[in-house]
């Protein structure tokens, strides 16, 4: 047992809760915190946020905020890891860069100084700054893990096993014209026409050109996240209108709706089938229309078909764990078929470690510029070095990271010039 989980169950009961006292990083002085990111999230934010909160301020009409109705639930917000990604484009340094080979947003630690533009830049609050280095952080979607096949950490430890991380092949090429798309509720659409189906010849065929190994391709078509977005269609991006055309997809949450439909139908109604469900979907507790601003810049409907495709798998599902026959009438009214309904159900409450995260590794050709990359990008408390994701993370034995090179420290940090991006794509070279 570590020595000081052993100290701490070994302490006599005490009056108080022990906490760390605050200190400020800036004057290394005590301080009272008043206010931080996420403020009071666990009573709704306070009313000075509820009244300033936009979406709310759109929907007011639907929400009631009396005490016993209050509803609450968690977007757990990570980088989005955005095709257009306003952090880059925000900063005068250059320091924040989107990785060719997989898709992940870095910050350059030698390239950043600290200007601080990305954090106001990034409309999803996601980078911060580290007082003690001068440089901005953020997500770094684990990349040394990545690179190896191995999930985030904060996929692999998710209680609820709610995240699932695959690839998604994209053209590029149509990723401006997306993101200018001029009717904010298009949006959803234009970005899903960026991505493009593995499973096309053609898709195979550009991708091999390309260059993109094979594993690879076979990894995107086996993608749990394409299938959510594509095939299912029940995943949507946080924020379209941001137009930073996020990666990190959510699926609606269905709130508790059976107290609410007995409330309303009464105990005699079957409130688990499928009609009842449906119809029930626009009093649920968390209103469409909430939901809307946040996932599809207002369209309910689609919304709304997510969340009954949600309620018909419920519904399905229910019977065929009760021993009754299962009704193909039930995926038919949401346009599915009994079979996607089932894989659908799969992969959302029972599917394997390898099925909820499909990560190609790194290939051993793209060794030296991931290695490269690696040492810019470390995120510490101290700055630079010691990476919080350590050999041995997530795993019992020695997993293999990307080391770093002890050549290219040693020439940038004797460089009389700051770091260069364009440095980065001609790869080791010593
Ligand atoms: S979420 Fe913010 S920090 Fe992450 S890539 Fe998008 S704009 Fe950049």
């Amino acid at each position: 047992m570590d020595v000081r989980l052993r100290h701490a169950h070994q302490r006599p009961l005490q009056e108080h809760t022990p906490v760390a006292r605050p200190y400020s990083l800036i004057t290394g002085k005590p301080m009272n915190i008043e206010w931080s990111a996420n403020w009071d999230d666990n009573l709704g934010g306070n009313s000075e946020l509820l009244e300033r909160d936009v979406i709310l301020r759109k929907v007011q009409e639907d929400v009631k905020m009396e005490f016993e109705r209050t509803y609450m639930f968690y977007v757990p917000r990570i980088c989005e890891h955005c095709l257009n990604p306003s952090c880059a484009a925000s900063c005068p340094s250059g320091a924040i860069y989107k990785r060719e080979e997989d898709g992940i947003v870095l910050v350059d630690q030698d390239a950043c100084r600290g200007w601080r533009q990305c954090i106001t830049g990034c409309p999803y609050k996601k980078v911060y700054f580290n007082h003690r280095t001068g440089k901005a952080e953020k997500c770094t979607f684990c990349f040394p893990r990545i690179e190896v096949g191995i999930p985030t950490v904060c996929s692999e430890t998710c209680v609820g096993r709610l995240r699932y991380i695959g690839l998604v092949l994209y053209d590029a090429d149509k990723v401006l014209e997306a993101a200018t798309e001029p009717d904010e509720k298009r949006l959803y659409q234009a970005q899903r026409e960026c991505f493009l189906d593995p499973h096309d010849p053609v898709v195979i065929e550009e991708a091999r050109r390309a260059g993109i190994a094979e594993d690879w391709i076979a990894g995107a078509q086996k993608s749990p996240v394409w299938r959510l977005i594509h095939d299912y269609e029940v995943a949507l991006p946080l924020h379209p209108e941001y137009r930073t055309m996020p990666m990190v997809w959510y699926i609606p949450p269905l709130s508790p709706i059976v107290d609410e439909v007995t409330r309303s139908a009464g105990p005699a109604t079957d409130v688990e089938s499928h009609d009842v469900l449906f119809s029930a979907i626009d009093t649920l507790r968390i209103p469409s229309a909430y939901l809307a601003e946040l996932f599809t810049a207002g369209d309910v409907t689609i919304v709304e078909n997510v969340l009954k495709k949600l309620a018909a798998m419920r519904s399905y599902m229910r019977d065929i764990n009760l021993g009754r026959d299962p009704k193909a009438e039930i995926p038919a009214s949401v346009g599915m078929t009994e079979e996607a309904m089932y894989d659908m159900y799969r992969l959302l409450a029972i599917a394997k470690y390898d099925e909820r995260y499909v990560i190609p590794s790194a290939h051993v050709e793209d060794a030296h510029r991931l290695e490269e990359l690696a040492t810019d990008c470390a995120v510490s408390e101290y700055g630079g070095g010691d990476s919080p994701f350590g050999a041995d993370s997530g795993r019992g034995g020695p997993v293999p990271v990307a080391i770093q090179s002890r050549n290219e420290i040693a020439k940038r940090m004797s460089a009389d010039r700051m770091g260069d991006p364009s440095d980065r794509s001609e790869g080791l070279t010593q």
